[in-house]
């Protein structure tokens, strides 16, 4: 398929050099999945997928020693991760047959052939593949009529209740590649939804899912619409946070623009909104610290207000920032228009440096060294003096703090 020309350059190499050793080595790989549902979309697909009936080891450990790379290998799942320098990571699997002996859990897997890793897939437009060395596109369940269609569709009644995760990707999917989930199998999500088949999957799975709904550059839409849908309620319990598009997507806006923020705690923050406490993110694997942070957005927003409500001066107000996240002032800063430009300000300032140490000052060590240096710093950011007034100003503040702490 000459659609294989147009990929980028790093993964149009990686497709040559696998074909390289496919025809030296008498071998059949095959492309699946997303990428050929993403080359039939005209997008850059990112990643490489390929499957062998046979000899995906062979293929994998050649192509590593050929592209000067490593494998890591899964037995477990019959699959390769060839990286190297410059190329796209490159996953090489041996067709499998999946069984489900049990809803929810990890399926039983074995080698089987491609129409059987084709029909173990979560949705036709998925259920693709394409012959490397022909350019024959395999496509069972019409994969490419719903591209056309833009619908997203389970290959069969049970695939929910085989795996509810899908229940996520269906979203996540529908959202980022603007599709409808087409409607049968958007009834048989809400049926699984209302059965609480989420419940026979682990915590940490679902939270695996919704965290790869935060990293889309959609998360609002699919936050959303996975809220709306109930599908959170296994983790959180039935709640009602109004306005939560919005309030997201604003905030998407400055997390965008701060890699440095913590969008899965602001996140999960936003949709705890009200009443959140530990055993809601149980199994989402949150540090105590970054813990502490989603709770101090979900439930002392309103404090913060009030407090805020009441400053009379600035140096309060920067007072009240410095007690709080980033990612806290995050939510403050979309929520109050009028605030956003003074936490802008308060950011500035953190950054904000003046070439002045302890040493400088000729004062007895001690606690109000530091003391001064942060006023002065405070000082020449707020235009209370000029920068040049930094060291005097610095030593008369020093001086003024030692005298204080001798006379306590
Ligand atoms: P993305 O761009 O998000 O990586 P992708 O479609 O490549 O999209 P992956 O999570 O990398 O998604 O999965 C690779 C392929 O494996 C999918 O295209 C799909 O065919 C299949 N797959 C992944 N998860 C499931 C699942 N839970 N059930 C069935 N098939 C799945």
């Amino acid at each position: 398929m000459n659609r294989l020309l147009e990929l980028p350059n790093p993964q149009r190499r990686a497709i040559d050099a696998i074909n390289a050793i496919a025809a030296e080595k008498d071998l059949r790989p095959y492309l699946v999945g997303g990428p050929v549902r993403d080359l039939l979309l005209d997008r850059h697909a990112i990643d490489i997928d390929v499957t062998l009936e046979e000899g995906s080891s062979t293929l994998a450990r050649a192509l590593a020693k050929q592209i000067e790379g490593r494998v890591r290998s899964h037995p477990q799942f019959l699959t390769y991760k060839v990286t190297a320098e410059g190329f796209p990571e490159i996953d090489i699997a041996t067709a499998r047959k999946e069984r489900y002996r049990s809803p929810g859990a990890l399926p039983a897997v074995s080698a089987g052939k491609l129409k059987d890793d084709l029909h173990r897939r979560d949705f036709s437009v998925n259920a693709l593949a394409l012959d490397l060395l022909d350019g024959t596109l395999h496509d069972p369940s019409n994969g490419e009529a719903d591209i056309r269609e833009k619908l997203i569709r389970v290959l069969h009644d049970q695939s929910f209740v085989d795996d509810p995760t899908r229940i996520f990707r269906a979203v996540r999917l529908a959202t980022r590649l603007g599709f409808t989930i087409e409607s049968n199998t958007a009834a048989l999500m809400r049926e699984a939804i209302e059965s609480e088949a989420l419940k026979t999957v682990s915590r940490e799975r679902v939270w695996r899912e919704l965290f790869l709904a935060m990293d889309e550059h959609e998360a609002p839409a699919v936050l959303a619409a996975l809220h709306q849908q109930g599908a959170l309620d296994v983790l959180f319990g039935p709640r009602r946070v109004s306005d939560l598009e919005k309030t997201l997507e604003r905030v998407r806006e400055r997390i965008e623009r701060d890699p440095n923020l913590d969008r899965y705690v602001i996140y999960t923050g936003l949709m705890l909104r009200g009443d959140a406490s530990p055993i809601d993110f149980e199994g989402g694997g949150f540090s105590q610290k970054r813990a502490r942070v989603v709770v101090e957005i979900a439930n002392e927003l309103p404090r913060f207000n009030e407090a805020l409500d009441r400053v009379i001066s600035e140096r309060q107000r920067f007072r009240l920032y410095r007690g709080v996240s980033p990612e806290m002032l995050t939510v403050v800063a979309v929520e109050r228009p009028d605030e956003m430009p003074r936490i802008d300000r308060w950011r500035e300032f953190k950054q904000f440096t003046i070439p002045l140490r302890g040493n400088d000052l000729e004062v007895p060590s001690g606690p109000h060294i530091k003391k001064a240096l942060e006023r002065t710093r405070e000082a020449v950011f707020n235009g209370e003096i000029e920068p040049d007034q930094a060291r005097s100003y610095a030593r008369a503040m020093a001086k003024k703090y030692l005298e204080r702490e001798e006379q306590a």
